[in-house]
């Protein structure tokens, strides 16, 4: 936004009101970056709750897949990057499970947050900080994280008109913000399968997303290593608007409050496993998260927990139906690895 004085509203109903309707990626990345700066939305006070802050275990085998992955690639030196850690929660549980089996990566953590940043220090102090990919160090192989990252980045919507395919824009009425369709066209980028579906269908992309990912791609193809991305989402294009606003637990109306409430999309895995190949990484899944943690182990490791603490049997029992469970988070959530050619296949993917 040019204008920059005042509260994030009225800043963006200021631009509106001057040069028009904005579009919904302009709009949902304004709203994220000041929501996430501006506090630590995890936790049952918070908006919403993450896999890694109901349990350990997830940390703990997420950070002992990148260990075993690190092991069979020869021991490289490597770097443990984590993009949007939330708390630092993720990155400490998977940091001690790595520690055990002998992989003590020097920490960066890819954070715009300054609220989130001194959380994180809090859970991993020896953590080093960049703002985007370009700032991660070069010097050696990734072993990468992303939890609920992807979900958080701007995405554009394109319309179903009975013109044709139009962009969602915002629109701004007095302090209201409301989406519009725009006036040009797009029909010729739509997808050729997707070109006569239904008046109102809406089709989503994620330009951020896909960046993010083809750049992450071409630091691992060039440094070696390997990223597994969580997230909740499809294996796409597919016509369905997903954008929603979560507040206190609860769905809320995306459009109101811009900047106080969590706005995410579902993950367009096939197209997130494609930009990664056009890097000439090697893409595996999606899976489900539920198949994933499974594989990994995390029916021992509730048991290894238990015998060690039996008060806490019947927790950690819950806590894996809920990262397991198809009702719960099992199905919805998936995640895909990205390795370097010539890097072994992750555990969990083949
Ligand atoms: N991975 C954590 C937190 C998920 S919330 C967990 O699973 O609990 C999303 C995280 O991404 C937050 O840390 C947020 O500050 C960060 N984030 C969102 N957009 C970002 C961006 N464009 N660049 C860097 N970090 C971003």
């Amino acid at each position: 936004m040019s204008e920059t004085e005042g509260a994030l509203p009225d800043r963006l109903a200021r631009a509106i009101t001057l040069a028009g309707p904005i579009s919904l990626a302009q709009f949902m990345g304004a709203a994220n970056a000041h929501y996430y700066a501006t506090r630590d939305p995890l936790g049952t006070n918070g908006d919403f709750t993450t896999a890694p802050e109901i349990s350990q275990m997830f940390g703990e085998l997420i950070g002992l897949s990148l260990a075993d992955q690190w092991d069979r690639a020869g021991r490289p030196a490597a770097r443990y990057v984590e993009l949007g850690p939330g708390r630092g929660t993720l990155a400490a549980d998977a940091l001690r499970a790595m520690a055990a089996a002998g992989c003590t990566p020097p920490v960066q953590f890819v954070e715009t947050s300054p609220t989130l940043r001194a959380e994180q220090a809090k859970r991993v102090p020896h953590a080093e900080w960049a703002f985007d990919l370009v700032g991660v160090a070069d010097d050696g192989a990734l072993l990468v994280v992303a939890n609920e990252f992807f979900d958080a980045l701007p995405i554009r919507q394109l319309v179903k008109t009975p013109e044709g395919w139009r962009e969602r824009l915002v629109a701004c009425q007095d302090t209201l913000f409301l989406p519009i369709v725009g006036a040009r066209g797009f029909d010729p980028i739509i997808p050729p399968h997707l070109r006569d579906a239904p008046i109102g269908s809406v089709l989503e992309t994620a330009p951020a997303a896909v960046a993010i990912m083809r750049q992450l791609a071409k630091r691992i193809v060039a440094q070696g290593g390997c990223a597994i991305v969580i997230d909740y989402g499809y294996s796409g294009p597919a016509i369905g608007d997903t954008l929603q606003a979560v507040r206190g637990h609860g769905f809320v109306n995306p459009y109101d409050d811009p900047g106080e409430q969590d706005l995410t999309a579902h993950v367009d895995f096939a197209t997130l496993a494609e930009a990664a190949r056009a890097e000439d990484a090697v893409a595996y899944g999606p899976v489900e998260q539920g198949a994933l943690l499974s594989a990994l182990g995390i029916d021992a490791r509730v048991q290894a927990l238990s015998a060690k603490s039996p008060e806490r049997a019947d927790g950690l029992r819950a806590d894996r139906d809920r990262l397991v469970d198809g009702e719960q988070m099992g199905s919805l959530f998936k995640a895909i690895a990205i390795t370097s050619p010539g890097w072994p296949v992750p555990a969990g993917f083949a």
